[in-house]
């Protein structure tokens, strides 16, 4: 299955060493290779996707392989970096080159020694990875919504490896055609890898009593995700709080819960996170060009989101920002034997009976002691 190949990515500027590498790692390690003539695309290639490995040479046009580390770390912190070069020279950016990077080669190499320290190399983060691999699951309420609240924190999630699905509960009907919206977010879905559930509810009349929190229920309990991004409840579009209302039941297992802006959020909306989505900004704007049938709407201009990107960087180190607001946020303090931090269910301690299942966990007072408010 292509899914189980490992990505390589090849950054070289001489067109017959890149080939040699190419070729090495196609046709005798089995991987799906991109080659880069330079840093910065490598940079968004590196951006776009998940790889498993670079092979990078020391040389490049603009900057060096050395220079591109950080960026690369930056970008995603388990890709194994594997230098390939003919200067094998002890000089300084030499000798740093090699402590920063997972693997030094110099020429003349074979492609089998190419093949194996690279395959090696990518078995490892793989494994690192999946110890580590999130479950992501992101819910709106029409098409183009999550893209919008959370499509620079998907495309980093996707960077780093983590599972992606983009649930979306209504075809978007009254803003455009609904067979026409669900290809677009097929499409924008698949800029980040994400898997996209698209449901059917009726475009501005979602209802949490009506069959939403049964939906999304079962799409957790598939997912069972370590993360759900939704509607903040400080939103002028009912559809928007409904969706925010149902998740919260909903997903009440979930260990961390965000809510992102919209458009239609009020001045109510007050982030207390702050996601670093420096470089993923212009993927985001990818999904959302995904949207053909949205492109003339104000919130989908490249420059308002951008400039929103910016704006929101006020309370960040970062450049680029998405802002959430956090509903709940679990964490595993040290080694989690001795101190597991378990999420309060709608306020109640942990050890206390869950909410019931369904609608009746909205009616506070239909009698049940465990009722979210
Ligand atoms: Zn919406």
């Amino acid at each position: 299955m292509s899914d189980d190949r490992f990505r390589a990515l090849v950054l070289e500027d001489d067109p017959d060493a890149a080939e040699f590498l190419r070729i090495a790692l196609e046709r005798y390690g089995g991987m799906d290779v991109d080659v880069a003539g330079e840093a910065d695309a490598a940079l968004r290639l590196l951006r776009s996707a998940p790889y498993d490995v670079l092979v990078s040479d020391i040389q490049l046009p603009g900057r060096s392989g050395l220079e591109i580390i950080p960026d690369v770390r930056a970008t995603d912190p388990t890709l194994p970096i594997m230098i390939v070069t003919a200067y094998g020279t002890v000089n300084h950016a030499v000798q740093a080159l090699r402590e920063a990077a997972d693997e030094f080669l110099v020429k003349p190499v074979t492609a089998s020694r190419v093949v194996e320290r690279a395959t090696d190399l990518a078995q490892r983060a793989r494994r690192e990875r999946q110890a580590t691999r999130q479950r992501v699951l992101a819910v709106g309420a029409h098409p183009d919504d999550v893209e919008i609240g959370v499509g620079a924190t998907l495309a980093a999630h996707a960077a780093s490896g983590d599972e992606l699905v983009i649930l979306t509960l209504s075809g978007g009907a009254v803003g455009g055609i609904a067979e026409a919206r669900h290809e677009e977010a097929l499409a924008a879905a698949g800029v980040v890898g994400a898997r996209l559930v698209h449901l059917d509810f009726p475009d501005t009349h979602l209802d949490p009593a009506d069959g939403l929190i049964t939906a999304i229920e079962d799409v957790v309990a598939d997912v069972v995700p370590d993360r759900v991004y939704t509607h903040s409840a400080h939103d002028r579009h009912q559809d928007h709080r409904a969706v925010n209302s149902a998740v919260q039941i909903a997903a009440r297992r979930v260990p961390s819960l965000w809510s992102f802006q919209s458009p239609s959020a009020t001045v109510a909306f007050a982030p207390n996170r702050f996601v670093d989505v420096d470089g993923f900004v212009e993927t985001k704007l990818r999904m959302l060009a995904a949207y053909v049938s949205q492109a003339h709407r104000e919130y989908m201009q490249p420059d308002v989101v951008r400039a929103t990107a910016r704006y929101w960087a006020r309370f960040s180190p970062a450049r680029e920002v998405e802002p959430l607001e956090t509903v709940r946020a679990s964490e595993t303090v040290g080694h989690g034997s001795a101190v597991r931090a378990r999420p309060a269910v709608d306020g109640q301690d942990s050890g206390a009976p869950e909410a019931p299942e369904g609608v009746d966990a909205l009616a506070p007072d239909r009698g049940s002691g465990a009722a979210a408010s």
